[in-house]
Formats: structure tokens, sequence, C-alpha cells
């Protein structure tokens, strides 16, 4: 039986208006679902949209156009009282730890915080309890509870991060960017911590990254943008065995495979030219000015957003059998 779904976001836009006629399409209609349980990742290189998504979801942005419904609700029409219950149930763990806890703040001050604007638990003593406990979830200890965050390294600061945004145990986390200012052999843990949490407290997450390897190790499904637009959805080892969007084939072409002699053999796909700007993207595909297989018809008409396999979705033109067979893909510089 299918689980039950928990967010749903439907055609969501977030346009940033800059000034005088420019508009920065950060998310441009962008539709998926996240099941009770799951880890969906959200890939990308960084100016994708991805992080806004989080933000938008979880309310620090006002939606454009286009809905996010939590467990049915509607969360950019919530009142207060809605709001705020909401709160309870969808925290946010950020990417810079030190950035996003007080200095002056000890560590126990910083994770009973929101225990206090919540009114959780009858007085000082249990919400102290609670920290205890809270910091033995995220492999730290008592001790560490009367220190300020400059005392911790890096990882432990998301561990602190992590417990915080426990606190009010939630049943949905939004992991922004959780291990990128990690340095690399810290990752691996804070990625088996959050992967730990989620079968002891049943979690569901949403985990936005750039690196597709941290991604595939914690997501059941992934999602990969581009320019505001999600390009390809499907499961993580679907993504790996058959990635359709040639921008999944150039992101997957970049990480190393551990067996020396695959790796030798292996093909990489050099995306070339910048990310074009998001204030005035390409007409068409999003893709096109980078694509190695760019039709004339990619210029033109925008790609459907189609389920080519089941639960395999891909907006590209490439999957579309009448745009193909009207010769466009002939006159490509990929097939000469
Ligand atoms: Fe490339 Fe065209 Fe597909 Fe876009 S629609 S990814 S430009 S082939």
């Amino acid at each position: 039986m299918e689980k039950k779904v928990l967010l749903e976001v439907d055609s969501l836009k977030k346009y940033f208006h800059l000034g005088k006629n420019e508009i920065l399409k950060a998310v441009d209609n962008v539709s998926f679902k996240i099941h009770q349980g799951e880890t969906f990742g959200l890939v990308g290189e960084s100016g994708c949209g991805k992080s806004t998504i989080g933000r938008t979801i979880i309310g620090l942005y006002d939606r454009t156009e286009g809905s996010a419904l939590y467990d049915g609700k509607d969360i950019h029409s919530m009142k207060e009282k809605e709001k705020f219950a909401f709160h309870r149930q969808m925290q946010m763990i950020f990417q810079d730890p030190y950035a996003s806890l007080n200095p002056r703040s000890t560590v126990a001050e910083i994770i009973m915080e929101p225990m206090e604007v919540h009114g959780l638990y009858k007085d000082k003593k249990e919400r102290m309890g609670r920290v205890y406990q809270l910091l033995e979830d995220v492999g730290l200890n008592r001790d560490h509870a009367n220190r300020y965050p400059h005392e911790f390294s890096g990882g432990q600061r998301q561990r602190i991060g992590i417990a915080r945004a426990l606190a009010l145990d939630p049943e949905f986390i939004i992991a922004d960017e959780p291990i990128s200012a990690l340095d690399v052999s810290v990752q691996a843990q804070v990625v088996n911590l959050l992967k730990r949490l989620q079968k002891e407290k049943g979690l569901t997450y949403l985990f936005i990254a750039h690196d597709l390897s941290m991604v595939k190790a914690i997501s059941d499904r992934i999602g990969v943008m581009y320019l505001g637009n999600m390009v390809e959805l499907t499961t993580s080892n679907q993504l790996y065995k058959k990635p359709l969007h040639p921008y999944t084939q150039a992101l997957l072409s970049a990480i190393p495979i551990p067996d020396p002699d695959i790796e030798d053999q292996r093909e990489r796909i050099i995306l070339q030219g910048e990310l074009p700007s998001p204030i005035n993207p390409p007409s068409g595909c999003v893709f096109r000015t980078r694509c190695p297989h760019a039709m004339p018809a990619c210029s033109e008409i925008k790609p459907e957003w189609q389920e080519i396999d089941e639960n395999h979705f891909v907006a590209c033109h490439l999957y579309n059998e009448k745009i193909v067979s009207d010769g466009n893909y002939a006159e490509t510089a990929a097939t000469k």
C-alpha cells in the first residue's frame, strides 16, 4: 500500500521582483510529493532554486503561484494559529550551523528555546531533561549543554542544529545543504546520524544538496533541479541506473567510481558554458545552452513533464517521439 502523502507541492512558483522589469524566477512551476517516512532528495548546482523551494515550503518566503500542502492543508493560507502548530511538525536544518546558532547562548538555551516558545513541558527541569536526551540522541552528551557554539567543531555544531530541530518532536525535516559546510570525513557521519534518527523517530526528510553522491546515500527518491525547473524525478536507484535527462547524465558522470578499471573507461560529460541567469533564462528548454543534444525545437518549445517509466519523470524533448521524429534530432551536433 502506498504511504500517506505528507507534502504535496503543486506547480509552485517563487519569483523575486528585483526592480523595474527584472524578475528572478528562482522556482518555476515545480511539482512533487513526499510520502510519510520517505527521504526526498533535491539536487542541482547552486542557484538552481532548490533552497528557495525549501524556504518557500516552510513559509520563510511566500509563494508566487501554485501550492504546497502539508497533510492536505495549504501552508501559505494557514491562519497564525495553524501556522504555529504547523511549525511544530516541520523544522529546518541549515547549511551553516555556526550562523544559525546564537553565539551568545549555551547549547542548552539554544535547544530549549523552541520548547519555551511552544510552551512544552512543565518547567525548566523537564525541559533540561529533554535537552539531555536530545544531546544523547545526536551523539553528544550532557556535559556539552553548558558550553557555547564556538567551543565545538563543525560536525558537532551541526549535531546541535539537529538537536534543536528535533526539540519539538517534528515529523518532517527540511535539511538544507546540511553537510556542505562540513569536512568530507564528517559528512558521512552526519548522514548516518540523520538516517538513524529517521528510523528511530519515523521522520520524513526533504534533503537538499548539490552533491549527488551524498543525496543518493540518503534519498529514496530524487528530484533534479536546473535553473528553477525540475528536470527529472525518480527513485534514487533508477536515477543511477538509467538517468534520462542530459543534465542528470552530466552530474552523474562527474561522480568518481571506486573501481579503477571502470573509472578509467568512463566517459565524463563536461558541460560547456556557465549557468545562465535565472533573471533571463533561455527560451524553450532552460538547459539548451549547455546541452550536448540540443536540437532546434529546444529553443522554441518548453519540454513537457512526462512519465517515461513507472515513477520516472523527465522534461526533455529527446523523449518526445513527435519532436524527435520531426527530424529535429537528426540535425543536432550530438548525432553527427
Ligand atoms: Fe537538451 Fe533539448 Fe532535452 Fe533540453 S529538451 S535537455 S536542450 S535535448
